[in-house]
């Protein structure tokens, strides 16, 4: 019998006050009533970010902005708590569970500035602070609607490698988890709030799965307990055919394929985390992303096939916090391993690399990796040429920090001839200089690497090239997600 069980994950903006964790509790009401839903929780908006400031602040020795700090975090929470659990003693349970997370807090920033060092373990046990606070709040907010819910950290769940701040689920033990923490909760009707972003090592140390992480852990959970979907809850009414903040008539898709979602996700399209897809791909289960602020609105399905669309190009994608890293000197020639050895270190040190590129003279090759792995990855390369460094065979290991990817997506674009010509075409006229070029051998994408300071111009220029504003696109089979629910929530949140 196929499961009617989904997940629903909630982002930072939709738990972000008190009006928005009622609204996702509505959703979360209105989707109980058709079967068995777990929830999904990012941090409050803006806490996550300042979470990662304060420990940095710790790490360089600071104290004095801790109660400060720990008193506005409280404060942001309690005032939420406040408005939407009215029950006393669950308000009670609640804000004491809340104060001793804060304490945790305290404890952890002060260890840190007392060492004066931040390791990525600590980082992990900070910034997964903000998931354990905000999970309460929205299990209160939803008993308050009527339903029994609980608030279920996924340290006791999702079971990952120990690299922290980018650690990768081990489904096996996750499954086993999943099945024994929150199979019986569901039995009996209660709705499990699991913290997004954090989990744990088998030894239970916990970790954290990246920035964005939360969506992970939706597919995550949703493919350990065979979900019919999983439903992340966000602020735009689904995925775009450019980041909306760029450019402004960038419309909704329909529907599109997990290739493609994956290749928007990983080239930086924010409203994915880039591993999403991952653990729902094989058993073909739809994603969906929808906006938490307009339910009543469709939003993007994602499935295994998508729908084709007329252009080719589905839609465009920009990450600007990159920085080009190039190895060279004279001596790169002669060296026919240097590329194994790059990678051996950019891999050893898990950095992510986007996209590669070597210079037809072969004085130098070059590759695009996150800024956040910056300082890790050119300290694994500087040690792995060492010695030719001594000897100026290689002359440089550099960064440069100031360019951005922008990336032309879309499944069908193999079909039709002319997509790069016109790519090229479209940045030409508008004077964009393009440093380098790379185009995936799964030609779901055309990736070019400019200058950041013309990202936004670049996106303009190929979004109205490829007529993306104007596309008619087809609608999506909303047979699943939507339904009587719609009806319900429409009537509810208008
Ligand atoms: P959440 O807190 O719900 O996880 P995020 O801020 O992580 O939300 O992701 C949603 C944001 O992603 C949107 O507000 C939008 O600005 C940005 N974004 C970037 N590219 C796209 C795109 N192609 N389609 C939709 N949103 C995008
Ligand atoms: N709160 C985490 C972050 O800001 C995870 C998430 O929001 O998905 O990165
Ligand atoms: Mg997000």
């Amino acid at each position: 019998m196929p499961s009617s069980l989904r997940v629903m994950k909630f982002g930072g903006t939709s738990v972000g006050d008190a009006d928005c964790v009622r609204r996702a509790a509505a959703i979360v009401q209105s989707a109980a009533a058709q079967g068995p839903v777990v929830v999904v929780v990012s941090a409050m908006s803006g806490v996550t970010n300042r979470l990662i400031q304060a420990a940095h602040r710790a790490e360089a020795g600071e104290q004095e902005f801790l109660p400060a700090m720990l008193d506005e975090l409280f404060r942001q929470h309690a005032t939420a708590l406040k408005a939407l659990v009215h029950d006393p003693q669950r308000h009670a349970e609640i804000s004491a569970a809340c104060q001793r997370v804060a304490e945790e807090l305290d404890r952890l920033l002060r260890g840190t500035s007392l060492l004066r060092e931040l390791t990525p373990r600590a980082l992990d046990a900070i910034s997964g602070i903000g998931e354990r606070l905000s999970a309460p709040l929205v299990a209160g907010a939803i008993c308050e609607l009527g339903l029994r819910s609980v608030a279920v950290s996924a340290t006791e769940i999702i079971v990952t490698d120990p690299y922290y701040g980018r650690a990768e689920p081990m489904m096996i033990p996750t499954r086993e988890r999943a099945e024994a923490r929150l199979r019986p909760l569901l039995n009996q009707g209660i709705v499990p709030v699991v913290t997004g972003f954090i989990a744990a090592t088998p030894e239970g140390v916990q970790t954290t799965l990246g920035r964005g992480g939360s969506d992970y852990s939706a597919t995550i959970l949703g493919a350990a307990l065979d979900a019919q979907e999983t439903v992340i809850w966000t602020d735009v009414d689904g995925v775009k055919t450019a980041d909306p903040r760029l450019v402004p008539d960038a419309r909704t898709l329909p529907e599109i394929s997990y290739n493609e979602a994956a290749e928007l996700a990983y080239f930086g399209a924010k409203v994915l985390h880039p591993n999403t897809l991952r653990p729902v791909t094989a058993a073909g289960v739809p994603v969906w992303i929808r906006n938490s602020f307009a339910p009543e609105k469709p939003g993007t399905k994602i499935t295994a096939k998508g729908t084709p669309s007329g252009a080719g190009v589905k839609a465009l994608t920009a990450i600007r916090d990159v920085t080009l890293v190039t190895v060279g000197g004279p001596g790169i020639v002669g060296l026919t391993d240097v590329l194994a050895r790059s990678f051996a270190a950019t891999s050893e040190t898990r950095t992510n690399v986007f996209l590669v590129s070597q210079s037809s003279s072969q004085n130098d090759i070059c590759f695009v990796i996150s800024s956040a792995d910056e300082k890790r990855a050119l300290k694994a390369l500087r040690d792995a040429f060492a010695p030719e460094i001594a000897k100026q065979t290689v002359e440089h290991v550099s960064a440069n920090p100031d360019v951005a990817i922008v990336a032309v997506v879309g499944e069908k674009m193999r079909g039709i001839p002319g997509v790069a010509g016109r790519t090229f075409g479209a940045l030409g006229r508008e004077g964009v200089n393009i440093i380098a070029i790379a185009q995936g051998s799964s030609e779901y994408n055309i990736s070019l690497v400019i200058e950041a300071g013309s990202t936004q111009r670049a996106l303009t220029a190929l979004h109205k090239e490829f007529h993306l504003h104007e596309a008619t696109l087809p609608v999506a089979d909303n047979s699943s997600s939507q339904s009587a629910e719609e009806a319900h929530l429409k009537g509810r949140l208008m």
